[in-house]
């Protein structure tokens, strides 16, 4: 079994999110139970490739808007495994982004067009010999469409995951002409033209051979109203093809300095530095800590929520941490909450990107809220559990797939601050007692390792292969 990982970003070489996290780790999970899978992404600029043995493999000819674009093929292997990666490069296309957002001279449809164009352009130069093309969010989409075009019957089947169905890549209709699809003749691409844009992710919804995203309940969720994001129909007509599978968590990436057994002293020991790196009064020192780590996306991440029960909490003795970055308004109405004088001296808010800070939140805090509103499968909330931390979590997604209530964390159902409010009162009650001591053992002896994960997907693309 070969297969093509094919997305926008790849950890450590380029890391922009989560997204990153999956197609760094998932890869190296594969290749541990036999399954052959190499990776293909743009050669961004800010790619970390100080310490990779690089070297050129070839130039692909990719046409696309009326001209022959050289992309050149580079090769290495991903760090710490035997795992080949692809990195294209043209500068036209690739010149900015993959940083922290894509800010370039073409706008990111047209990038990602000419990235999936150059995706089955490789696929040709390599005699076509993937059994599965996997494709990762809207970056993606087109991919499937056009193989159909170059290599019809002969093509390989396409497994298509979303990571995030609200980040959907609409773009111009005129892109087509630049890829060299003809309208009219593709059903699908015409049906979705019909509102006048081309919407990449519905592209890869609907044309590729199989569909999964990145918790069994999000799979679920996003066949309802409320979290289909309007694909509700589309995807419902797919159902058959459509399934579930959490991302697991790289714990090389999380280091600690305690074990189950050692949780105790370890977390005192990390909560004392975390007081002292964010300057916390030391009358505070035995105050529960609640955490938030994430992006500033109020839509996404319940920040409206969080804004709202936090005066609530900060009225009992509990401190509170946030970190993150994101939404400008957001970003200054939590700064002003911070300061207000009744609490300034119990909430450190730091509005930076800082994954050293994150590491010793996740050891020194109590308990991490993740308020979110929707959460395709959460990373946050596994970290947490790995240090001992308990998760305060919103019952959808990847959320309600790994926390359980009163055993390994809390669990509120109801999308509000009064229900935020209740569940973090409930943290505060078990605070200190051997009820606590109990929940952070379970929640410690939880594995989201990948090992798990990959073979699930081992499973899915068996499955695909066999399918005809
Ligand atoms: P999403 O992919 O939706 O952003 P996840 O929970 O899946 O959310 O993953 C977020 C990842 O990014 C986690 O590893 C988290 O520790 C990290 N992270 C988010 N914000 C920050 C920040 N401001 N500083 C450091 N790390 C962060």
């Amino acid at each position: 079994m070969k297969v093509l990982l094919a997305a926008s970003e790849v950890a450590p070489v380029i890391k922009i999110g989560g997204l990153g996290d999956v197609i760094g780790a998932l890869p190296k999970a594969l290749e541990k139970i036999s399954v052959n899978v190499d990776v293909i992404v743009p050669f961004f600029p800010s790619a970390k490739i100080e310490n990779l043995q690089l070297y050129k493999s070839f130039d692909l000819h990719v046409p696309f808007a009326n001209k022959n674009n050289v992309v050149e093929v580079f090769k290495t292997k991903l760090p710490d495994s035997n795992v080949d990666l692809y990195l294209l490069k043209n500068e036209e296309f690739f010149v900015a982004g993959g940083s922290n957002f894509f800010a370039n001279n073409v706008t990111e449809t047209q990038m990602f067009a000419f990235f999936n164009k150059a995706i089955v352009e490789y696929v040709k130069s390599s005699f076509n010999t993937y059994d599965i093309v996997h494709c990762n969010d809207w970056h993606t989409g087109l991919v499937t469409g056009l193989l159909n075009d170059e290599l019809g019957s002969e093509r390989p089947r396409t497994l298509f995951t979303i990571h995030n169905l609200n980040y959907q890549g609409i773009g111009n209709p005129a892109l087509l002409r630049d890829t060299g699809i003809v309208p009219g003749e593709h059903p699908l691409i015409d049906w979705d033209l019909a509102d006048g844009d081309l919407n990449m992710m519905q592209q890869g919804i609907t044309s590729s051979d199989f569909i999964n995203t990145v918790s069994p309940s999000y799979a679920k969720e996003i066949l309802t109203k409320e979290f289909g994001s309007n694909f509700e129909d589309i995807l419902k007509a797919r159902e058959g093809r459509l399934s579930g599978i959490l991302n697991g968590v790289d714990y090389s990436a999380q280091p600690r300095t305690y074990d189950i057994n050692s949780v105790e002293e370890g977390k005192k020991e990390a909560k004392k530095a975390l007081m002292d790196r964010l300057k916390i009064d030391k009358k505070h020192k035995d105050a529960p800590i609640f955490s938030f780590i994430g992006r500033i996306d109020a839509f996404q991440k319940g920040l409206d929520i969080l804004f709202d029960s936090l005066p609530d909490l900060l009225k009992e003795d509990a401190v509170f941490v946030l970190l993150g970055t994101g939404d400008k308004k957001w970003e200054e109405k939590l700064i002003t909450l911070s300061k207000h004088k009744t609490i300034s001296d119990k909430f450190s808010c730091n509005i930076m990107f800082d994954i050293e800070l994150a590491n010793l939140m996740y050891a020194g805090s109590d308990f991490l809220v993740v308020p979110s509103r929707y959460e395709p499968c959460g990373l946050i909330q596994m970290i947490a559990m790995w240090y001992g931390t308990l998760p305060i979590v919103h019952d959808v997604g990847g959320l309600k797939d790994t926390v359980k209530n009163g055993e390994t964390g809390f669990v509120f159902n109801r999308y509000s601050a009064g229900a935020l409010s209740a569940s973090m009162k409930e943290a505060l009650d078990v605070y200190g007692t051997e009820k606590m001591t109990q929940m952070i053992q379970n929640a410690m002896k939880k594995d989201f390792g990948w090992e798990q994960s990959a073979v699930e997907y081992k499973k899915l693309y068996e499955k695909i292969t066999a399918h005809v």
